[in-house]
């Protein structure tokens, strides 16, 4: 029998964080009496810095609830940070890891499947989102987009419609916490892990309380993110889009040319302003984004720690 644990991360759940952990604890409940996990398995939460009175509902549902554990950060590191503290810190206390987020949108009932997939001998198992119906359109349609934009630039395997919701072994975690890089974007480096996996669906349903964290400008990150830190084709687009603008500047050059000897130079003046602005937001971009890289190599080179935990509650069974 395996023990399990779930990671949720909590950015101001309060609102959320009980109805969470009764949903999982019945959960759990009737895994465990259908034999699939041990008694001793684990509900873990990660307080990623809330400002609410997360922390102290974690707390009160550590002391009632026998499979309910704690891990508190400092500051808010950020939702991908807050799961890898999670599975970083339950690494050794667990056989497999599920993180799920604390609103329980994703599918409770793949949580079994998950379980079933890992004793078949899978180290990684992905739930996939088979209906996003539940989530905004504009969500809908900007994570499909992204997720199109991402295979086609070739940076990263992604799995289509996975986001964090998943099952990783012990090795899979292992493994994982030898990528030492600073720039987390965990649905880009578990595929590179190379171990068996598979996938179960994942039917997504509303947030149960409270409100979803991730603006438009978190998503804008995040997105960014999963593409520079894995794809080096943003440089070669520029590369091109500086072959094109070259090509127009000669065709302008010829232009300019042709005015001075036909004695019509000075009405000139209008290609001259147009092509500088065209030349100034080309260097612009091509500064962006070299600078998007050039940032990340910075961050890279600091190896800051990614992020500090303040306490921990476990059950004494766990060593
Ligand atoms: N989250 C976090 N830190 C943050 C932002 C969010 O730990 O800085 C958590 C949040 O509590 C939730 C999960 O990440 O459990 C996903 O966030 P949310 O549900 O708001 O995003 P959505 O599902 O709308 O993409
Ligand atoms: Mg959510």
């Amino acid at each position: 029998m395996i023990r399990l644990a779930t990671v949720s991360p909590c950015y101001n759940e309060e609102d959320v964080l009980e109805l969470s952990a009764q949903r999982l604890t019945s959960l759990f409940d009737r895994m465990v009496s259908d034999g699939l996990i041990s008694k001793d398995s684990l509900i873990i939460f990660v307080n990623d810095g809330s400002k609410d009175h997360t922390w102290d509902i974690i707390q009160r549902l550590h002391h009632e609830n026998a499979y309910v554990c704690g891990i508190n950060l400092t500051r808010n590191s950020g939702h991908q940070n807050a799961i890898m503290a999670g599975m970083m810190t339950a690494r050794q206390w667990a056989d497999a890891i599920i993180t799920i987020d604390a609103d329980l949108q994703d599918d409770l009932e793949a949580i079994p499947q998950m379980v079933c997939q890992f004793t078949q001998g899978n180290d990684i198992v992905y739930g996939v989102k088979v209906s996003r119906t539940a989530d905004p359109w504009l969500k809908r349609f900007s994570a499909e987009a992204f997720y199109r934009l991402q295979y086609q630039l070739g940076g990263v395997e992604s799995i289509y419609n996975h986001a964090d919701f998943r099952l990783l072994s012990r090795r899979a975690l292992d493994l994982l916490a030898e990528y030492r890089e600073r720039n987390v974007y965990l649905r880009g480096i578990i595929p590179m892990l190379g171990l068996p996996s598979t996938t179960v669906e994942d039917v997504i349903s509303e947030r149960s309380a409270g409100q979803s964290k991730y603006n438009l400008s978190r998503m804008m990150g995040l997105a960014l993110d999963g593409i520079t830190s894995f794809s080096i084709r943003p440089i070669y687009g520029i590369i091109y889009l500086g072959i094109i603008f070259l090509i127009i500047a000669f065709g302008i050059g010829i232009y300019v040319l042709h005015a001075l000897i036909t004695g019509t130079a000075v009405p000139g003046w209008s290609s001259l302003i147009l092509s500088i602005w065209l030349v100034g937001g080309f260097i612009l971009i091509s500064i962006g984004v070299a600078g998007i890289y050039v940032g990340k190599i910075y961050q890279e080179v600091k190896q800051r720690p990614l992020y500090h935990i303040k306490d921990i509650l476990t059950h004494e069974s766990v060593d």
